[in-house]
């Protein structure tokens, strides 16, 4: 289990094509991917990195390919006289961190919640870095405060990150409602909205698309909203499921310790071959062809395990782990 927090990945890349600011043209894959574990971010000159040893501290490593053809991996933050413990240093961050994308200028962009209960001071804040690994330059791109003291804590939870626009889910008061957040990077607004009718029912915001906003509700449904503001009911399975994503127009999810997909255009529903004891499922979609999840597989003694998978949509079913 721990390894596998430890493992840790998001791999937001959706960033961006539609952008009105320069910062998010041509950037890379237009993609409705998140929740994911494995925090990496690929760029075309090599990927980046966060690692915590014990989910307090993270660190941002840089890995690439040298001229010779050898893998290179180091620190972002490259000065000596560096501790790397300081706010200014490039290359580490706090609790609460996950890496989100990078632009046409191969800056990454990094974001950092911080929850009430864990971070009495600046709870309820993220902020968003932007980090030019080469000028070894770190920026506040964006601070946003989600003010909820008369409703208690303040918890984020799932985020996603489409066309220019961050969706945060957020868990806030004593019976753990949620709320989404949704932050405009381009020209900065804020909204809150409650999209989801709770009946005190578990929410789980799982993907974004052109379309609509999805997420599961209880154990086992899946809704989404519309444009105008409908919801509808997407799928409901009759027994319990987990970890729902949504990658390339499909929905992946675990039951019975098995990864199901789900066709949204055709309604057809299929059990993935060779995947037993699958625990735990992430996702990085780097184009609909390349479809990489972050896989948790219990072993004999019931510890889980994390890879990387890598699900063929031609083949229909993973090709490789490690
Ligand atoms: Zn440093």
């Amino acid at each position: 289990m721990k390894k596998w927090l430890y493992a840790a990945a998001i791999l937001i890349m959706g960033l961006m094509m539609a952008g009105c600011s320069p910062d998010w043209q041509e950037t890379g894959v237009d993609y409705n991917n998140f929740r994911s574990m494995l925090e990496k971010c690929e760029t075309k000159k090599g990927t980046y990195s966060l690692y915590s040893q014990d989910l307090e501290k993270y660190m941002l490593y840089y890995r690439y390919i040298d001229k010779e053809g050898y893998i290179r991996s180091h620190l972002i933050c490259q000065q000596e006289s560096c501790w790397h413990m300081t706010r200014e240093c490039p290359a580490f961050y706090k609790h609460g961190s996950s890496l989100m994308g990078y632009d046409w200028k191969n800056r990454i962009y990094l974001l950092e919640k911080r929850d009430t209960t864990h971070d009495a001071a600046e709870g309820g804040t993220l902020y968003i870095w932007r980090i030019d690994p080469e000028k070894q330059v770190k920026e506040l791109y964006l601070e946003y405060f989600l003010d909820m003291n008369s409703e208690g804590h303040v918890r984020w939870q799932e985020e996603c990150l489409y066309n220019g626009v961050l969706y945060l889910q957020v868990g806030y008061g004593k019976e753990n409602q949620s709320l989404l957040v949704t932050i405009d990077l381009q020209n900065g607004e804020c909204q809150k909205s409650v999209p989801w009718e709770e009946k005190g029912q578990k929410i789980d915001l799982i993907g974004v698309d052109d379309e609509a906003l999805y997420w599961q509700q209880g154990d086992n449904a899946i809704y989404r909203q519309l444009k105008d503001g409908r919801v509808e009911l997407v799928y409901e399975s009759d027994d319990r499921m987990s970890y729902g994503v949504l990658m390339a127009d499909q929905l992946f999810y675990i039951q019975k310790e098995q990864v199901f997909r789900y066709e949204m255009a055709t309604g057809e529903v299929e059990v993935i071959p060779d995947t037993p004891k699958i625990q735990m499922m992430g996702q990085y979609v780097e184009d609909p062809s390349k479809i990489v999840m972050t896989v948790g597989r219990k072993v004999e003694n019931g510890t889980v395990y994390s890879g990387v998978a890598y699900y063929d949509p031609q083949l229909g079913q993973l090709i490789e782990e490690e």
